[in-house]
């Protein structure tokens, strides 16, 4: 939220991290591919902040304060399934830059997302004296993405998410958490899915070829419960050529149960 008041405003949930160094991870893949639920899981785990651009369009978009054309422009590309401008979104990212060099460390789901944009946030970062540790890219057939996207319904109100097949409420339509009726996100619907589909293929696959060549890349499989993908996240971590090594130690986990500090053992 200290995100949508603007570059000045206070954070109102400073980070509470473990001991040891920050974790700044960014994670791509397909839109429904689940990187907002790994990023939650990451967050929860590492102390880390999840910085999310469409969290941010979203909650823009129901809030009350004055909409700019700029803010107007990008509602509606992303109504559309379409990408916003790199400039609006760089905008609004570099207006928090010191949100990058944040104690906690940080966890981007869905920025950047085009390779302008992952120059720009290798601009910022060096700008504010900070390194990404791990670029994680989840990857699913897309068939088995859309439908996911086209299953799933979220809480307006406690940001709960729910498959209609795979992970449905105990009643139907209504949030378990807060008993709030649940929506289908605007673009989750069919149509707009297969504009999403093409633009992730057009704008955000020549990340991957990008990341891996700075030697940032891992691949992560992500069939499976959240929990599986959380581990073999760890795990594709470990076992890359060019496994990630952070500079200095935190513990970060494949928590299954084993608390945030199991990975400590893997460091250099
Ligand atoms: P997400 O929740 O990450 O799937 O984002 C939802 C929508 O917000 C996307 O389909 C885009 O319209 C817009 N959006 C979010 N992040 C970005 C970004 N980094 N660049 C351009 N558009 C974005």
């Amino acid at each position: 939220m200290a995100w949508l008041r603007g570059g000045k405003a206070h954070c109102a949930n400073p980070p509470n991290p473990p001991p040891g160094a920050p974790w700044r991870l960014v994670l791509l893949g397909a839109p429904g591919v689940g990187k907002g639920t790994q990023a939650d899981l990451l967050c929860s785990r590492l102390g880390a902040c999840h910085l999310s651009t469409g969290d941010i369009l979203r909650a823009a978009a129901c809030t009350d304060c004055e909409r700019t054309p700029a803010l107007e422009a990008a509602l509606a590309s992303m109504k559309a399934g379409a990408l916003v401008s790199d400039e609006t979104i760089l905008e609004l990212v570099g207006e928090r830059g010191r949100c990058l060099r944040c104690c906690g460390g940080f966890v981007l789901d869905g920025f950047p997302r085009t390779v302008a944009q992952a120059e720009a946030l290798s601009r910022f970062l060096e700008r504010e004296g900070v390194a990404l540790d791990v670029v994680f890219s989840y990857e699913l057939p897309i068939e088995e993405i859309v439908s996911r996207l086209a299953g799933r319904r979220v809480c307006p109100k406690c940001k709960a998410v729910y498959h209609t097949v795979m992970q449905p409420p105990t009643r139907p339509g209504i949030c378990d958490a807060c008993g709030t009726a649940l929506l289908q996100r605007e673009d989750d619907k069919p149509e707009t899915i297969r504009t999403r589909m093409r633009v992730y293929e057009e704008s955000t696959l020549p990340l991957l070829a990008w990341y891996a060549e700075r030697g940032l890349l891992i691949q992560v499989p992500a069939f499976g419960t959240p929990e599986q993908i959380y581990v073999r996240t760890w795990t594709c971590g470990r076992t890359a050529p060019d496994a990630f090594r952070p500079k200095s130690p935190r513990g970060a986990a494949p928590a299954v149960g084993g608390g945030a500090h199991a990975l400590s053992a893997r460091r250099p």
